[in-house]
């Protein structure tokens, strides 16, 4: 496959190069390189793999810069071990840079990456996204260098800042039609009592999520935050509002999302893989060979892979769980929905499924709406958190968790803007106790 795009670089040659080869910007030019370091002017080493889930397989690599001619051309060249252990997949990258001349503001660059072994079409999708996603970090790693390099010697001509003069354009990405993922417009809901009463649950609930986000929903028990999940369903009909995706209302249409419940709801007397393809073989009352293969890659994916035969009752709570999504996964809907997914899981299971979930997430680029009562899971997962007040449940709070990606629990709980949001939204779950 091949990925190709360039970077407008308004800055001489010599400086582009000199930035190219910075071991930051090296890294993110080829696709699954990590810890590449200069060990002579044209040699790099470090590591490469295809980050396919918790196993990815990973190996040293060389990395040789072939220099045509001075200041003109340069190509990058990985090499791997033949096939790996862990999935049997092998990979090849090269990275190809047009000659630049004094004159250009434009440097094109491709991409092109071979991979070898057990790696169906899902898989090569997946490998599709890593590398367009790396040839878009490499475009914005070049420029940050760049401006760096050049604070602002030139701001005499040019007196509007520009913090990004460096624009990323990758031709094989499609021209992003629409960020949005899902859209809940003035969602009222109420159940209906005996008696001809009724419970308002849910009162104007609206907001959006964007394509790949994560959200998650806090609130205090009782407010109404399954009710609203099993309404984005489709299993809920409401009268009051709507719920778009890709153009359509989805009240009361179950087709397109999938939701994960905390109980995992497998079947004990299927295997994990049996399982897995519970979805297709329901939907379509039956599977092809393409079901199972995407089945296998995603358990691979989750981690999962040589449990594909076993039964449920011999994998722990966590694996169960993790066959759960897979499962969901399966159904290959644009919107996931998870209801505290690791409320009936012990702390230490639980905080290594939150780190699995955002490996997962970070790979398949799944929108996701989570629920859940813990409020350093909803930091530690979100991108935004919203808080639902007390039962009719309104949005009494958004918030964004505003740490980078990739994140590691321990650095970020420690970090002061970790507990001023968390008091923060502990405040809006409970406004009364916080007066005292
Ligand atoms: P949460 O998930 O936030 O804890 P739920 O959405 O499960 O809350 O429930 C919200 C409120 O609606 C609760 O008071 C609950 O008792 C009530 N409720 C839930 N399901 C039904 C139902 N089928 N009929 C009547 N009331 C219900
Ligand atoms: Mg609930």
């Amino acid at each position: 496959m091949k990925i190709e795009g360039s970077v407008s670089v308004d800055a001489p040659a010599d400086e582009v190069w000199t930035a190219l080869f910075d071991p930051a910007v090296m890294n993110s030019c080829i696709p699954g390189a990590t810890d590449i370091e200069r060990v002579s002017p044209t040699t790099y080493r470090g590591k490469v793999g295809i980050k396919i889930g918790p196993i990815a397989p990973s190996f040293d690599v060389v990395v040789e810069i072939d220099e045509t001619t001075e200041n003109e051309s340069v190509s990058a060249t990985i090499r791997g071990e033949e096939g790996s252990r862990a999935s049997m997949v092998n990979a090849n990258a090269l990275m190809t840079l047009e000659p630049l001349t004094a004159e250009q503001t434009e440097l094109r660059y491709s991409t092109t990456v071979s991979v070898t072994g057990r790696l169906g079409k899902f898989g090569l999708g997946i490998m599709k996204k890593t590398a367009e996603k790396q040839a878009r970090q490499f475009a914005e790693a070049l420029s940050r260098r760049l401006s760096e390099a050049q604070p602002d010697d030139r701001g005499e001509q040019e007196q509007t800042p520009e913090p990004h003069r460096v624009r990323t354009r990758s031709a094989s990405q499609p021209p992003a039609p629409s960020d949005l993922a899902c859209s809940l417009e003035n969602i009222s809901f109420e159940y209906a009592l005996p008696g001809g009463k009724t419970l308002p649950v849910i009162e104007d609930v609206s907001f959006d999520l964007r394509r790949g986000e994560v959200v998650t929903i806090l609130g205090p028990s009782g407010c109404g935050k399954s009710t609203l999940l099993h309404i984005a369903a489709g299993l809920l009909p409401c009268k009051s509002g709507r719920i778009t995706i890709d153009g359509e209302n989805i009240i009361g249409r179950p087709g397109k999302t999938g939701l994960m419940m905390q109980s995992d709801e497998l079947l004990p007397w299927r295997t994990v893989l049996e399982n897995v393809l519970l979805g297709p073989e329901v939907l379509k009352g039956g599977t092809t060979k393409a079901d199972s293969m995407r089945a296998l890659e995603l358990l691979e994916i989750a981690g999962l892979l040589n449990f594909e035969h076993h039964y449920p009752n011999a994998l722990s709570g966590g694996m169960r769980q993790r066959v759960a999504f897979v499962r969901t996964l399966m159904l290959d809907r644009p919107l996931v929905l998870l209801d505290e997914p690791f409320g009936a899981l012990d702390a230490i299971t639980r905080g290594e499924m939150q780190q699995w979930l955002l490996e997962m997430r970070a790979q398949l680029d799944q929108t996701l709406l989570l629920i859940t009562h813990d409020v350093d899971e909803a930091i530690f997962l979100s991108d935004r958190i919203m808080v639902m007040s007390s039962r009719p449940g309104r949005i009494a709070l958004e918030r964004a968790s505003e740490f980078d990606r990739p994140r590691n629990f321990e650095e970020i709980v420690v970090d002061p803007r970790f507990g001023a949001l968390k008091r923060d939204l502990l405040k809006a779950i409970h406004p009364r106790n916080s007066s005292r």
